[in-house]
């Protein structure tokens, strides 16, 4: 065994995947714009197949094994390449026909979400328009009406999805892991204990910054609804899981402020402002609502060469502006990589890491500078509105990670301990940590209408994770690169993010390039000391 016949494996690997990525890449980008295309659906299930059938591979398993038995001296390319893909190839080391069977699970879960509307007030409702009467409704009944509407999906998905779980968890149990939750964070280079008590931690921290915030804003709510009641049912929010701060709870809302406001513009002005260019990304993107398309939002690098494409669903309201200021910080990341390196290190270092910036560029539309310097407030306007958004900001942050905790131990529950009472296990945790007064009496999975927990599997820790990275960046931003609290309208801003960051690309594990870019290890103080 020498390092040349590993660098040859590596080039025979890399010559394999790429175009089947590739081609899995199309292949869902078809079918995420026309769901209820029957040939796109199944050319998807081919193509993944294809592409997972190189990673079923027992004789090149049996191989990785031995070398990384053997502790060759490589050099750090090659080292972090074997390692990325031995990690591929673990979960896939199971029998043919399950892969199979596995894959058409997958795309028919993913699909029913794209393609589903809700049954409501006699007709079909999109995700969007349920959301807006939720935004905006004063009626109460409606209000629940259209809440109730959204978690309808859930119903149709548990069956499918538990199904699903109890498979992952058989063959991840073959594979010697406790459950397949356990195997993907260890598979994703993380430690679960170490996750686990960051998130006790955080949750004790936020404890009470959260508690007061929301008895605040459930008082508002609660008067401009004219409600007389003491319970904070879900339906009083704008977000059917309270992952988001309700438009109705600010003193004056954003979505007034981008009614009359080109989205599109504005994604490319804040890009522009920090000195990365989005147009080429934007000519790509799939922007607006159509009939069968996806109604979520995703960035995909389809070949790690600059094909980099985005779908969202564009309406003129704050979330949508977040949201694509959130996809494009994905695409500007698979964007600017180093195309020296070789394809598999030609990715994000990991999916926090994308999350991270991804996400301190989602926050800039409810921030006072961005406000005023790239959606063009008057300052009187952006002094009326600024303290308001500031306040939004740090609320969103606070219910942001209080949904995110009770995601996170529940989607561990589900893999634990899938037989058990798992519609009552999910209100108890919305109860506990959310501080939402469950529906009386109901036995429902909605927890099953969270599309995370259907197509992307044990991923939510790297939203969390995402966050305290962005806050650790951006006090590094300040501190180091642009010497001043700004962001937007600093393109040392761009170049910091493309020559520490993206260029980077996955040659190292995703802590040492934190430290790499920032100067120490992960530090949740960052976050905390900005938001908490
Ligand atoms: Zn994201």
């Amino acid at each position: 065994m020498t390092p040349t016949e590993v660098r040859g494996y590596i080039n025979y690997h890399e010559g394999i995947i790429a175009p089947l990525h590739k081609n899995y890449s199309l292949k869902l980008w078809d079918l995420s714009l026309d769901g209820n295309n029957e040939a796109l659906s199944k050319a998807l299930i081919t193509a993944k197949e294809q592409y997972l059938k190189v990673y079923n591979n027992r004789a090149e398993f049996r191989q990785l094994q031995a070398w990384k038995a053997t502790g060759l001296q490589l050099d750090d390319i090659d080292a972090r390449q074997l390692k990325l893909i031995f990690h591929a190839f673990v979960p896939n080391q199971i029998e043919e026909e399950v892969l199979r069977d596995i894959v058409e699970r997958e795309t028919h879960i993913e699909n029913t979400f794209n393609t589903f509307r809700a049954n409501f007030e006699g007709g079909k409702a999109s995700d969007n328009e349920l959301r807006e009467i939720l935004r905006n409704e004063s009626n109460m009944q409606r209000r629940y009406a259209a809440w109730e509407a959204t978690k309808q999906i859930g119903q149709e998905i548990a069956p499918q999805l538990l199904e699903l779980i109890g498979i992952r968890n058989r063959e991840a149990r073959k594979l010697g892991y406790s459950d397949y939750y356990s195997m993907m964070f260890e598979l994703q280079e993380l430690d679960e204990q170490w996750t686990f008590s960051l998130l006790h931690r955080l949750e004790q921290l936020s404890e009470p910054a959260f508690t007061a915030m929301k008895s605040e804003l459930d008082a508002t709510l609660k008067r401009k609804y004219g409600i007389t009641e003491s319970e904070s049912y879900p339906w009083l929010y704008s977000d059917p899981f309270f992952q988001e701060f309700p438009a109705a709870g600010a003193v004056e809302s954003l979505d007034e402020v981008f009614s009359g406001l080109d989205i599109e513009a504005l994604t490319r002005a804040h890009y522009e402002s920090i000195g990365l260019d989005i147009d080429d990304l934007l000519r790509r993107a799939d922007l607006y609502e159509k009939e069968g398309k996806s109604q979520h939002a995703f960035c995909m690098d389809v070949d790690h060469e600059g094909d980099v494409r985005v779908l969202c669903n564009i309406r003129k309201v704050e979330r949508w502006m977040s949201t694509m200021l959130h996809e494009f910080g994905h695409a500007v990341y698979d964007k600017y990589n180093d195309p020296s390196l070789p394809f598999l290190l030609r990715a994000p270092a990991h999916t926090l890491t994308t999350e991270a910036i991804a996400m301190l560029n989602g926050r800039m539309s409810k921030d006072p500078e961005w406000l005023t310097k790239i959606a063009g407030l008057s300052r009187s306007d952006a002094q009326r509105v600024s303290a308001s958004a500031q306040k939004t900001l740090r609320s969103e942050m606070l219910i942001f990670m209080r949904w995110a905790i009770t995601l996170i131990r529940f989607e561990r529950e589900l893999y634990r301990h899938p037989g058990s009472n798992l519609n009552q296990l999910w209100w108890e945790y919305v109860q506990r940590f959310q501080e939402v007064t469950p529906p009386p009496k109901r036995d429902r999975a909605d927890w099953a209408s969270k599309i995370h927990l259907a197509s992307s599997p044990v991923y939510y820790q790297n939203y969390v994770l995402g966050e305290l990275v962005a806050s650790q960046l951006l006090r590094c931003i300040y501190k180091n690169v642009v010497k001043s609290e700004n962001y937007v309208g600093r393109p040392a801003v761009g170049e910091y993010l493309k020559e520490k960051v993206f260029k980077l690309g996955a040659r190292y594990e995703w802590n040492t390039m934190l430290t790499k870019a920032t100067g120490e290890q992960l530090n949740p103080e960052y976050f905390v000391a900005q938001f908490v």
